[in-house]
């Protein structure tokens, strides 16, 4: 196969040619079907055709066999950090160089793209380093996956994504609404407002305490009514979307009702709370992978400081559990990992999760592929395997509806019609 993928990137640098795909089994997400032995053309990153059968090609075509394969969209992952990737106490750095974290977010957009995801969705950064990013891949200087970003989160005072927390009060400036901190409805237009002069496509908001900021709570409400209210109808303003970090019931009920895009985590989300999202169209992106990580390692001495420790006991192994009662109860779900707390390329590993707490396998991928689509409101152009959208597919050597842990063999991706090299 490696050869194959060689000689293909190649031949398509010499002439113009349309590629052909034989695929035996490829799904279809807007059905939850698998469609058996069809031809997929892609002419200039586009699907142009889908034939049944195995095509004729001409010379001048490339042809590509991925029958044996299970085919599907590109995946897209709605919660990922691209400029960090957590490290435990002892393994920190003292100091972590805005630069360095740059580097690292071009090296993680690689592995991720790797891994089958193309797209993302990056929530929360420390600068404009998505932004940066997203730009260099549009322009083609940089391979990575299609980026949709906030820019940096917005908190208030002491809150999760508050910048200085941990901080002693001689080394730093009281961070402003132009920093994303943020205190009443007139900041929040402030904030929104240098997220839309920064590049951004959406909003990221902090509503309730984190688990991983220093801080004591991890679920306290952290806006008030008329402060999300205030990010929302910014927003709407500027066509910007707006994603909420929530672990806390009382937080997640007032971003549902102000109207947010989607929930993240969601970690104690009460019934009434599923209620007001099934409602109001509300999407969940549960980042189970996420939880389950750090309910590991706060098992080990040391590895968060001892502020942190016990939020992540609690917090983790909630997750799983939530996600299975927002899935009975109906909750729109969005597929996010939160992949920067644990390792970048490790996205799949949310499926298996998924299962694990109760979603059928197709259900899983459905909601990585046209739900995520439906989400960043692409899914005229991106999100299926379809005649006239982009030509996002991904291959998998093994069947992920009868074993999920597949999900991890990713043996060819195509991004806009471009071969990405997985060496
Ligand atoms: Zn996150």
């Amino acid at each position: 196969m490696k050869i194959l993928y060689t000689l293909l990137l190649l031949i398509s640098f010499s002439t113009h040619s349309k590629t052909i795909i034989y695929s035996s089994d490829y799904i279809d997400v807007n059905t939850g079907k698998v469609i058996t032995n069809k031809s997929i053309t892609v002419d200039k990153g586009i699907i142009e055709t889908i034939d049944s059968g195995f095509i004729e090609i001409t010379s001048n075509d490339k042809l590509i066999d991925l029958r044996g394969y299970t085919l599907m969209p590109g995946l897209m992952d709605m919660h990922v950090h691209f400029g960090q990737e957590y490290k435990s106490k002892s393994e920190r750095p003292v100091k972590i160089e805005r630069e360095t974290s740059a580097i690292l977010a071009n090296k993680h957009a690689l592995t991720t793209l790797k891994s089958g995801f193309t797209t993302v969705r990056q929530v929360g950064d420390s600068g404009l380093i998505a932004i940066s990013l997203r730009n260099l891949i549009n322009s083609g200087e940089v391979v990575g996956p299609r980026i949709f970003t906030s820019g940096k989160s917005i908190a208030t005072t002491g809150g999760h994504a508050d910048p200085t927390n941990g901080k002693d009060s001689d080394s730093y400036e009281y961070p402003v609404a132009e920093d994303g901190v943020i205190n009443g409805p007139y900041d929040a237009y402030t904030a929104v407002r240098q997220r839309y002069k920064d590049g951004a496509d959406g909003i990221k908001l902090t509503v309730t305490g984190g688990v991983l900021s220093v801080a004591k709570s991890g679920d306290n409400p952290q806006f008030t009514e008329e402060e999300v209210i205030a990010v929302v109808n910014a927003a709407k303003d500027y066509g910007m979307w707006v994603a909420v970090h929530a672990h806390g019931s009382e937080g997640m009920k007032r971003a549902v009702i102000a109207g947010v895009n989607s929930v993240e985590h969601g970690t104690f989300m009460t019934e009434e709370v599923m209620d007001l999202m099934v409602n109001k169209g509300t999407y969940y992106v549960p980042t189970i992978s996420a939880g389950e990580f750090v309910a590991e390692k706060a098992k080990i001495n040391n590895y968060f400081p001892e502020i942190v420790r016990p939020k992540a006991a609690s917090v983790g192994p909630q997750i799983g559990n939530t996600f299975n009662k927002a899935y009975k109860r109906g909750v729109k779900i969005a597929f996010g990992t939160d992949a920067g707390v644990q390792p970048h390329g490790t996205n799949w590993k949310e499926f298996v999760y998924m299962v694990k707490f109760g979603m059928p396998p197709m259900e899983t991928i459905q909601s990585a592929t046209i739900n995520t689509a439906k989400l960043l409101k692409i899914d005229s152009i991106l999100g299926s395997i379809e005649v006239g959208k982009m030509a996002d597919i991904i291959a998998i050597d093994g069947n992920p509806i009868e074993n999920i842990n597949t999900m991890e063999n990713v043996v060819f991706v195509m991004k806009e019609g471009e071969l990405i090299d997985l060496n």
